[in-house]
């Protein structure tokens, strides 16, 4: 087996590509999803595995442009679970050119479109608001720290006030609250943290620890190393951080990626250069999110 995220720099992919091995093949991974080792997935996403009895899954989205390249199949996002002894399990995967029949099918319209897909974790309504941070000094210099966390907040408000064009408002209960700047990183320490650094090829992942059903903790991270960002309208050649971070937040609810024909919704799993659709929620995101509420 052969795992490689096809990062635009030659130099990433081959320091990337030699850092994957090939996973067990006792994989209990369906047969539609590539199998990842516990090591390569905990390895892609900068982080340490969960401690005993907890699990962590990891959502990763990928760039059309340098998608996650798994046995000659190339994928825009991948939903995988570790648990703490080290077992791990690809539960989803968003094809980046989907099949031949999906590629020629017109996208559903945002509004129209009530799919959405559980990833079968949810918050507890004791843990609700969920007190997100940002890490201080993480943000690219070239982004602001201002704009980044007015663009941060915004993307949470997008779940809270259920901002959709389909006049569906206020039917979301899910609460976020910002708790300000934090020293804390991306790891399993009872703080929410978002923040810039590190991935081996993914735009952003997002991180859940969970026991049985029950979501412990979220992380977000979004990678400034191999991507630029921006927070600007009309930013087309960089990722904005707001149409990322809603993306994102989709999976801190307990939402899955979708693959085509759902591009009108947020949890589409493939995000865009200077895209800023995903900020406006689908009639699929917003019955997901509404049915997952506590
Ligand atoms: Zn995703």
């Amino acid at each position: 087996m052969r795992i490689r995220p096809a990062i635009c720099s030659a130099a990433m992919t081959a320091l990337v590509a030699a850092s994957f091995a090939a996973a067990p093949s006792a994989s209990s991974a369906t047969p539609d999803v590539p199998s990842i080792s516990a090591a390569d997935l905990l390895r892609m996403a900068h982080v340490g595995a969960p401690p005993d009895g907890v699990s962590l899954e990891i959502h990763a989205d990928f760039p059309i442009e340098a998608p996650l390249v798994i046995d000659d199949v190339s994928y825009t996002a991948i939903t995988a679970t570790v648990t703490s002894s080290g077992l791990a399990e690809t539960t989803g995967a968003i094809a980046a050119d989907g099949t031949a029949e999906a590629a020629g099918a017109q996208q559903v319209e945002e509004c129209s479109d009530s799919f959405f897909t559980p990833t079968g974790r949810r918050w507890k309504a004791d843990d609700l608001p969920i007190v997100w941070v940002f890490r201080r000094g993480s943000v690219p210099g070239a982004v602001g720290l201002y704009r980044t966390q007015h663009a941060l907040r915004t993307a949470h408000q997008s779940w809270v006030i259920s901002r959709s064009n389909c006049g569906e408002a206020d039917r979301i209960e899910f609460d976020f609250d910002f708790g300000g700047l934090t020293t804390k990183e991306i790891d399993y320490d009872g703080a929410n943290v978002v923040d810039f650094g590190s991935l081996d090829g993914a735009v952003a992942i997002n991180y859940t620890w969970y026991e049985g059903t029950r979501i412990l903790e979220s992380d977000l991270r979004f990678n400034k190393n191999d991507y630029r960002w921006t927070n600007r309208e009309g930013g087309r050649n960089r990722y904005q951080v707001v149409n990322v971070a809603a993306h994102e937040l989709g999976h801190q609810i307990g939402l899955d990626d979708l693959g085509d024909p759902h591009g009108g919704l947020t949890m589409f799993g493939r995000v865009l250069r200077g895209e800023v659709s995903k900020v406006t929620l689908g009639m699929g995101d917003i019955r997901g999110a509404t049915l997952l509420t506590p």
